[in-house]
């Protein structure tokens, strides 16, 4: 007896193609590698927001973007 859901629309959900994950972790400028996330901190002033600090694991390079939290 499987207590498992069934999606009321077969098995296969709706995936967005990646495009909102690219667009959280910008390229390196230099080596134009994907950044990884170093650092997260809420903006002081505004309450939804996050100051994401990206860096690069090849040259080191560090980008900081301002991102809208859920
Ligand atoms: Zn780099």
């Amino acid at each position: 007896m499987a207590l498992q859901e069934t999606p009321p629309n077969g098995r296969s959900p709706p995936r967005p193609s990646g495009r909102k994950t690219s667009a959280a972790f910008p390229n390196c400028p230099q080596c134009e590698r994907r950044m990884t996330i170093k650092q997260v901190a809420p903006v002081l002033f505004a309450s939804n927001l996050d100051d994401v600090t990206y860096g690069c694991e090849k040259c080191g390079t560090e980008a900081k973007r301002t991102v809208t939290r859920a």
